[in-house]
């Protein structure tokens, strides 16, 4: 009965922006895991008649990120008190976006497997965060460190039409965020928080069916698990003839379902109104013009360039340009050594793997170096494998280390054709398999010769002689 309907979601993503300080008062924005209530002042605390002046960084911010999602910044846009009452929001009210928000549309390509899909964003506005309750033995506790630190809230369309869309949208947001340094992005830790409307439709149908708001979910994982769970409870009530409800729901982690929580509020129960204590944002095509001058070359970009420069495949390209800091490394190494695909070999393979085992300190320059002295049939891949772990300690100069340590290659044909000698007479067996039109034994044969001149010798020369010696 599935296969009957499709999925329709949208997503309000919010992020906190990088800045120095919030979004309206100079108190620091550096507020994770700091003492409660050190970071505070009475503009951020809410008193009444605390005056908030816009912190530009922010505000730069926010029109760089629009830029990057090819929205419309709009030269004209405004601030608005969104009225509500929580306890951790002592001025019973945020300062929003509500008509006029900073950035209209924009769109974010993306990759879901193979296929590239574009999802449309409705606009990203600027605003402040509130504070955190925490919940303990009876007592609640506030802590106003967050309140009042800087958000863009991000709203698509409800153009996604499955988990797997959403989830790979919220992946390449994540790192355009962090490639343009304006977000963290870091959902475990409160820097990004995303909502869903959900809605389910008879496939071919045009109008939406009745949404459902979803929160609380804390990571990627949990989102592509609750739209999935949404997905499934909206058909089962459809088919059995309920009638669905506008609601909020909450994502209930260890239950792994979510539940109802309220019924929906609509915008006029916030009676928005503009903010009085902050002029409009005005901006003219030269300011406009800076900013775009500012936005850096983003991980699809870079992952597209890869492709079509380095002719590197899409998975390999799609790796070195997951984060900005790996992307500009492997470019640099790229630079020196002049060599796309063994650079990108080496990265994803030994480089990466070694990260994970140790700490990892070896310059551009030393590691083009490596490539550099394989491409001159002085070290074997293997050798530049073993070399790696030591080298990357200190950033050791690799042309000096192999010098050192007697790694050099044989590159004498004669030298090397005696061990080859010795190496079939040894493996008689393997010899008779290659001349009876075993082409695989050979691999046995330069695997033989490897081990007897330590890893010294350069394959495709074994192979080259050997065959020689076989035909
Ligand atoms: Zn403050």
């Amino acid at each position: 009965m599935y296969d009957k309907y499709e999925l329709v979601a949208g997503l309000e993503i919010h992020a906190r922006l990088k800045t120095q300080t919030k979004l309206f008062c100079s108190c620091s924005n550096d507020t994770f895991s700091k003492e409660a209530n050190s970071l505070i002042c009475p503009i951020c605390a809410g008193f009444p008649g605390a005056l908030p002046v816009l912190n530009k960084e922010a505000l730069s911010m926010a029109i760089k990120t629009g830029l990057a999602l090819k929205c419309d910044v709009k030269k004209f846009s405004k601030f608005d008190r969104k009225s509500y009452f929580y306890p951790d929001l002592p001025s019973g009210f945020q300062i929003s976006q509500y008509d006029e928000p900073i950035c209209e549309g924009g769109e974010l390509e993306v990759y879901v497997g193979e296929e590239k899909k574009t999802f449309q964003f409705n606009r990203i506005h600027m605003e402040n965060d509130a504070g955190k309750l925490t919940h303990e033995n009876h007592s609640s506790l506030v802590d106003l460190n967050r309140a009042g630190s800087p958000l863009i809230e991000m709203v698509t369309e409800p153009c996604f039409r499955s988990s797997e869309d959403v989830f790979e949208f919220l992946k390449e947001l994540q790192r355009t965020l962090r490639f343009l340094g304006t977000s963290d992005a870091d959902m475990e830790k409160g820097m990004m928080r995303c909502d869903a409307n959900i809605s389910i439709r008879l496939k071919g149908a045009v109008e939406f069916g009745t949404k459902v708001e979803i929160k609380n979910m804390n990571s990627f994982n949990n989102i592509k698990k609750a739209l999935d769970y949404e997905f499934v409870r909206q058909v089962k009530a459809v088919e059995k003839g309920e009638k669905l409800i506008q609601e909020t729901r909450g994502w209930v982690d260890d239950k792994e379902i979510t539940v109802s929580q309220r019924s929906k509020e609509e915008s006029a129960d916030y009676r928005y109104f503009p903010e009085p204590d902050l002029p409009p944002v005005i901006l003219d095509n030269a300011e406009l013009d800076a900013y775009k001058k500012e936005v850096p070359e983003l991980s699809a970009q870079k992952r597209t360039r890869f492709i079509n420069d380095f002719k590197l495949p899409f998975k390999h390209a799609s790796t070195l340009s997951w984060e900005r800091e790996l992307a500009e490394f492997f470019e640099e190494v790229v630079k020196i050594s002049n060599n796309p695909q063994k650079a990108a070999n080496l990265i994803l393979g030994d480089y990466l793997a070694l990260q994970k085992e140790q700490e990892v300190n070896i310059s551009a320059a030393n590691l083009a170096k490596i490539i550099k002295l394989m491409d001159e049939g002085k070290i074997s891949s293997k050798i530049a494998k073993e070399i790696l772990p030591e080298i990357s300690k200190s950033d050791l100069d690799p042309e000096k280390y192999v010098e050192e340590k007697g790694l050099i290659q044989m590159s004498d044909t004669g030298e090397l054709e005696t061990v080859c000698q010795e190496v079939m007479s040894e493996n008689p067996k393997m010899v008779e398999d290659f001349k009876g039109g075993k082409e695989k034994a050979i691999g046995g044969l330069v695997g033989q010769v490897m081990k007897k001149t330590q890893g010294k010798a350069s394959p495709p020369m074994v192979n080259d002689i050997l065959r020689k010696l076989m035909s």
